[in-house]
């Protein structure tokens, strides 16, 4: 079986056995002895630490990866002067598939109407945290040590001094020819590392669903049903529907390639429910499977884990409109647009870690004069829902960044038709074990 099967299958039994833990959980004695066996050995101890080292081994690799790739990808486009148009477009699409996807949220939601009728009263207070200045968040962008940076993993901070090491390592001659050398070394040794984890995906995987389908209560979601798939619902669509239509109208690649070759991303997006930690195998794919170069995967994928987040800006579309209509507020057009605009904006400034978008999403009912204590009406489903928003936001990225290295003339369309492209990870063999 491939190992994306394997992971997928790994999906799927977690959820089964998660579910079937709660259930009996539920149902039997919590004093007896299964009852603690399950919870105590098994749900809090056994699962809870798979999964927990499963994700700090990801986040281990985010830096020194994201750091070697991109100043890999800046070497490899040595003096061509090219990354400024890398970084335009890509930087474009971001904020231009944001756009898209909150407008999405908004107008589905106002024409599917879940909130109205409903009076969901929350049974959990919420504190709105105070948002920094938007000029601090500018400031913030340019380091001022890199090994801070590096250890506060400050995605963008790391960004931007890596893009700075590449500029100069292609400026400095001969000096530059030997570090360039060693850093690709480095890229080499980084990403047999991410294959390695990769290959050890489904138990984390396993672990983690496990724990989460054992601790999450159904409840919320029976009584937030409407929001919760009129949600749900636009999310799928967005990554299934208008995301290939950007992708067919921008290049003329068939779209149908690039989902399938997302499904491995889509296990560790949906179990993490972070960009962030996915983003290791994010960039894996993109290059090995999908034929992404360096020079615009190295740049795209770092930056779109921290900034660009369709799925999260439709969930605070949907949210807002939904929490409006809870309060039987009508929103006006210029309320709307201000949505559109701090919510395009929040995306960006998401952190890319499970939950932030909802802590955001404060910012955007304060600016469009809505009820803020609205997010406490949906905090009880949203664990699931980040999941497969995060799934969304990672696609986008990928999907941007194999737009821009068609458009760049870069893309590898050998690579991006070989179903056995990546055999690293025994990726499409069909007789590997
Ligand atoms: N969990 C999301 C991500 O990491 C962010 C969010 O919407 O909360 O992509």
């Amino acid at each position: 079986m491939s190992l994306t099967n394997r992971i997928l299958l790994a999906m799927a039994a977690g959820i089964l056995l998660g579910s079937g833990f709660e259930w009996l959980l539920a149902s039997i004695d919590p004093s007896s002895r299964v009852a603690q066996f399950i919870e105590v050995g098994l749900v809090d101890g056994l699962f809870y630490v798979v999964g927990k080292i499963f994700i700090a081994s990801l986040k281990l690799l985010v830096v020194p990866l994201v750091l070697v790739s991109l100043i890999c990808g800046m070497t490899s486009l040595g003096n061509s002067g090219r990354m400024g148009a890398i970084a335009g477009r890509t930087l474009g699409l971001y904020v231009l598939t944001t756009g898209i996807a909150v407008t999405l949220g908004l107008v589905s939601a106002s024409l599917i109407g879940p909130g109205y009728g409903l009076s969901v009263v929350a049974d959990v207070a919420f504190e709105p945290k105070p948002v920094p200045p938007l000029i601090d968040v500018i400031i913030n962008i340019f380091p001022s040590n890199p090994f801070s940076a590096m250890a506060q993993g400050e995605m963008l901070q790391v960004i931007v001094f890596a893009l700075l090491v590449g500029f100069s390592i292609t400026r400095a001659g001969e000096q530059g020819q030997r570090i360039a050398a060693w850093f690709r070394d480095m890229e080499a040794i980084v990403m047999k590392m991410v294959g390695v984890l990769i290959e050890l995906a489904p138990w984390g995987v396993f672990a983690l669903l496990v724990r989460l389908f054992a601790t999450m209560g159904f409840d919320t979601i029976i009584n937030l049903a409407a929001y919760f798939f009129t949600l749900a619902g636009i999310l799928i669509v967005h990554a299934l529907v208008i995301y290939p239509l950007i992708l067919k109208t921008t290049t003329r690649l068939n779209p149908l390639v690039l989902l399938a070759k997302m499904r491995r991303v889509w296990a560790f997006a949906f179990s993490t429910a972070s960009s962030a930690a996915t983003l290791p195998v994010t960039l894996r794919t993109v290059e090995k499977r999908l034929g992404v170069p360096k020079s615009v995967a190295g740049f795209s994928i770092p930056l779109g884990a921290t900034i660009n987040m369709d799925g999260t800006a439709i969930m605070q579309g949907v949210a807002t409109v939904f929490i409006a209509q809870v309060y039987g507020i009508d929103l006006g057009p210029t309320q709307l647009l201000m949505v559109i605009l701090t919510a395009t904006l929040a995306s960006i400034g998401t952190a890319a870690v499970p939950g932030v978008g909802l802590i955001t999403l404060s910012l955007v009912l304060q600016q469009a004069g809505l009820p803020v204590e609205g997010v406490a009406l949906i905090i009880g489903v949203d664990r699931l829902l980040d999941m497969i928003r995060t799934a969304v936001n990672v696609t986008g990225d990928a999907m941007v960044s194999t737009v821009v290295a068609y458009r760049e003339g870069q893309l590898d369309e050998s690579i991006y038709y070989d179903p056995n492209a990546d055999h690293d990870t025994h990726e499409g063999e069909p007789h590997s074990a």
